[in-house]
């Protein structure tokens, strides 16, 4: 997947144990989705990830905190 023009691999992992839907490593250019998401909530999850990349990648993820990182990134998955 193409995101502000760096290329990021999209996996799909048993993220349940870690308590996550899914996560975003900006270092490895990877995402990951937990493995029992479908439709809607995979979407949404995808969504959610890569707006977390689009914020770290473009720096502005350092302008932020925590906290409204997350928040946005709840925000957009639902647009
Ligand atoms: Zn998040």
């Amino acid at each position: 997947m193409n995101i502000l023009g760096t290329r990021f691999k999209v996996e799909h992992a048993d993220l349940i144990p870690e308590g996550l839907f899914g996560d975003c490593d900006v270092d490895n250019k990877i995402i990951r989705i937990e493995q029992t998401l479908e439709g809607k909530s995979f979407k949404e999850t995808l969504t959610h990830e890569k707006f977390h990349a689009m914020l770290r990648l473009s720096g502005i993820s350092e302008l932020l905190t925590e906290e409204l990182e997350e928040a946005l990134c709840r925000l957009v998955e639902r647009l």
